[in-house]
């Protein structure tokens, strides 16, 4: 098979940092992103960035159908050259945070509906992200009307384990991603498995969507209306961040913070999703509160 570096030298294609493009060349890390996603024929996959379409030529291999969205229009004839005989791939140009994920996938199965017999609803993601936009493209993800069941990622190794904290090194990042999904880092991977090589190590990284939340009478915008306003400031205590971020008197909170079990003397950084789960309902139903959600 031709290299990436044969690719980048016979297509006279400078690898443009400004769109994260390393590229994956270790064979046996390739094998593993694949394998992380545990897939079946049945599988729809959407692939963010395929580069030269190595990765997705894995993919295409193990599931029915991969829509792959790449970005630099330079890639994309190559992509569409490679790819134009074989009905299972859908090769789609532009911004990944411009497209909603689940219109992909029901546009690609209606322009050609016999190469796969899964549904839109239940599509997995797999990708070497660019890092540039990682944790806008979690977010896209998983606040979509229909995310993906599961995304496998390739990230830096130190945003992987930020996503995957516990209480005690919890940050806005975890919390966002944990109220979603259950991350897990399925192995680590050096910068030489790449070209160029970066300058920090990466890891993949396996989001499982949960099919219900873990606080699920809580609504995601007021439940990110707390949890923003607690980490508002780096390493104060809950008394200060909620009170300064939902403006409430710092008495009101310190009782609000009692009531949901939690000392206000805590941090953001300690708390659990359930914790901040806890906090909502209180906030929700004292008066004080109500008032600063209307202003
Ligand atoms: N999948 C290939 C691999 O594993 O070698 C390439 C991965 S490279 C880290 C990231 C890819 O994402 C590049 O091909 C880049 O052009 C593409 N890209 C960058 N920004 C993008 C965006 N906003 N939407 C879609 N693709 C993007």
């Amino acid at each position: 098979m031709t290299s990436i570096r044969d690719l980048i030298r016979i297509y006279d294609l400078d690898p443009k940092k400004s769109l994260g493009q390393n590229f994956l060349i270790d064979e046996s890390h390739l094998a593993r992103v694949v394998a992380g996603a545990d897939l079946k024929l049945e599988d729809t996959v959407l692939e963010i960035g395929p580069g030269f379409g190595v990765l997705t030529q894995r993919l295409v291999a193990k599931a029915g159908r991969v829509i792959a969205v790449e970005l630099d229009d330079r890639l994309i004839t190559i992509l569409r050259a490679q790819f134009v005989t074989n009905p299972k791939v859908t090769i789609v140009h532009g911004d990944i945070l411009a497209f909603d994920p689940a219109e992909l996938i029901a546009d690609a199965q209606a322009s050609n509906p016999q190469s796969s017999i899964s549904t839109p609803q239940a599509y997995k993601v797999v990708a070497n992200l660019p890092y540039y936009i990682t944790s806008a493209v979690i977010r896209h993800l998983l606040e979509a009307a229909q995310p993906p069941r599961l995304a496998v990622l390739m990230v830096q190794k130190e945003v992987a384990e930020r996503i995957c904290a516990e209480p005690g090194d919890m940050s806005l990042l975890a919390v966002s991603v944990q109220f979603y999904a259950r991350p897990k880092i399925v192995h680590h991977v050096p910068a030489s498995a790449f070209y160029p090589r970066p300058k920090v190590d990466s890891a993949v990284l396996r989001l499982d969507v949960l099919p219900e939340r873990p606080v699920p009478d809580i609504a995601a915008d007021q439940f990110f209306r707390v949890a923003r306003a607690g980490f508002s400031q780096k390493r104060k205590q809950l008394l200060n961040t909620i009170s300064a971020g939902l403006h409430l008197a710092k008495p009101n909170v310190a009782d609000l913070l009692e009531r949901a079990g939690i000392d206000p003397k805590r941090r953001a950084e300690t708390l659990s999703i359930a914790e901040w789960g806890q906090l909502c309902r209180v906030l929700g139903a004292a008066p004080e509160a109500e008032q600063v959600a209307t202003i």
